[in-house]
């Protein structure tokens, strides 16, 4: 019985039925698994975090708003002077 790396939960595939190479789905936590060894078979778990994508837009918008901050300090600098 092959078990999944990620949750343990038991995926319903016969260990000689699987080729190298080949992807499998855990059916409890759907992580995609690849098969990277077989005899005894040993799954590598693809895409196991899913918050790579979101941490990347995130980056972008905090470029946006550091050139506007530059900006802006340098104009209440020079009110303050004349005061
Ligand atoms: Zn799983």
């Amino acid at each position: 019985m092959i078990r999944c790396p990620e949750c343990s939960a038991e995926i319903d595939v016969d260990e000689d039925e699987v080729e190298e190479g080949e992807i499998l789905s855990c059916p409890e936590c759907e992580s995609e698994l690849e098969v990277s060894q077989i005899h005894p078979v040993h799954l590598n778990i693809i895409s196991e975090d899913d918050n790579d994508d979101e941490d990347e837009e995130e980056e972008e918008e905090e470029e946006a708003e550091d050139g506007d901050k530059d900006l802006i300090e340098e104009e209440e600098e020079e009110e303050e002077d004349e005061e």
